[in-house]
């Protein structure tokens, strides 16, 4: 169901990858689940129907596709295989800025690429914490700017934490800082074409959940063109390229993929709670059972709703900062635990013995709180929002 109003093209889109999910995404989901297996075939499969270039500009060969139309899209490859939407998800907020803001050079030798399907990119961005020395928690640019050097930015064994996609794109962004650039606020993206620096994937991803998704760490090597920094021409404006450009396809594609984590449990729940034991009866005739799938219909559709409003705002550029959007990130990734939790209990021994892939869902849910914005972190900017610092006492 789709309570927010959506265009006929918006429908259209959401159709054809529905369709697409069912027939080429779904049936590979728990393999992938269970080798821990990159999914290229469905990656490829997104490919061909030419959702690698989604947002890229029509006049530079691209879909074109607002907000709302990718929120739509991710939730529906989310549905069938969370593994899969992650990594095309990461592809989106990696070629955003790019596509958003290219120079000439960049446009010439990243979006047209990208438009004809030869680029799929991953998003280099959590390091090792311990770095600074200033608290526990992760960086996301190291503090040693990368030096300029003959032929660009040296990269000096640069090791990232957790790559989705890590080893299988064609090109990596890098949050950084640069040598003489700003040392404050969000950081700089770095375009890293794959074949022209050393890099090696220095563990093996075996992870609880989103386990096709081979999120392993990275070390890069090698010297990088400065004219592959995104967005320089804009330094200087208040808001750096990162927040402006990549962070609300960045959040709002993970709300999105939450979301269908929680929406393709549930649909899956409906037909088999539909089903009728030899007895007769069926799950759903259960009172308890009844009341949990109300429930959920109820708190899917409100954070469906939510979601698509702020996709909405950000089409409309009058979101009034990213709080919106951080908002339907913590609503959607909870929504998922919640619901897959659920699920868990009303499918008791079919779905711990793994007989229905609620459990796959249940564990991919639990990526969500922890990444990207990792939940705790994504309320304290809400608060920060809500109360900047110069209204504070
Ligand atoms: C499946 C998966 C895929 C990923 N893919 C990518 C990727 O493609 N690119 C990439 O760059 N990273 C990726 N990550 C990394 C992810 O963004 C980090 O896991 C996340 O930033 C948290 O960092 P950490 O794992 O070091 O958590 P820890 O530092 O161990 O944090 C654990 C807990 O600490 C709290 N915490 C952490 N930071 C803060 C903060 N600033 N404020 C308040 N509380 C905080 C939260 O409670 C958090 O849950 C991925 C992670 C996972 C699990």
């Amino acid at each position: 169901m789709n309570y927010y109003h959506l265009t006929s093209d918006q429908l259209e889109w959401q159709r054809r990858v529905a369709e697409l999910a069912e027939r080429e995404i779904g049936p590979r989901a728990a393999e992938y689940d269970r080798k821990a297996q990159f999914p290229k075939e469905s990656l490829a499969a997104l490919g061909e129907l030419g959702l690698w270039a989604l947002r890229v500009d029509k006049e530079h060969g691209g879909l074109g596709g607002d907000m709302v139309t990718t929120c739509l899209i991710v939730e529906e490859i989310s549905k069938k295989c969370p593994s899969t939407a992650m990594c095309y998800k990461m592809h989106l907020e990696s070629v955003e800025a790019v596509s958003r803001i290219p120079t000439a050079l960049q446009l010439q030798r990243f979006v047209e690429p990208l438009a004809r399907g030869e680029v799929f990119a991953a998003a280099a961005g959590g390091e090792s914490r311990g770095q600074s020395g200033r608290d526990w928690r992760p960086v996301s640019a190291p503090d040693v700017p990368l030096p300029s050097v003959e032929g660009g930015l040296r990269l000096d064994n640069i090791r990232k934490s957790y790559v989705t996609s890590a080893g299988h794109a064609s090109h990596y962004i890098m949050f950084c800082r640069v040598e003489g650039g700003r040392t404050e606020g969000p950081p700089d993206l770095l375009m890293i074409e794959a074949d022209k620096v050393d890099w090696q994937t220095v563990s093996e991803w075996d992870g609880l959940g989103m386990r096709g998704n081979c999120s392993a760490a990275m070390v890069f090597d090698g010297v990088v063109p400065e004219e592959n920094l995104l967005g320089i021409e804009l330094e200087g404006e208040k808001e750096p390229v990162m927040a402006r450009y990549m962070m609300p396809v960045l959040i709002l594609t993970y709300g999105a993929a939450y979301l269908g984590i929680a929406s393709g449990a549930y649909e899956l729940a409906c037909v088999e709670g539909n089903k009728r034991f030899p007895s007769g009866a069926r799950r759903l005739d259960n009172p308890i059972n009844q009341r949990r799938i109300a429930e959920m219909s109820a708190q899917i559709e409100a954070a469906r709703a939510f979601l698509h409003v702020a996709a909405s705002m950000a089409d409309e550029g009058r979101a009034p900062s990213l709080l919106p959007y951080i908002q339907a990130k913590v609503i959607c990734s909870e929504l998922a635990v919640r619901v897959t939790q659920d699920l868990m209990t009303m499918f008791g021994g079919t779905a711990f013995a793994r007989e229905l892939p609620f459990e796959r869902y249940f564990r991919d849910a639990r990526a969500g709180v922890v990444m990207g914005l990792a939940n705790d972190q994504a309320y304290e900017t809400i608060n920060q929002l809500l109360f900047p610092a110069e209204d504070a006492d």
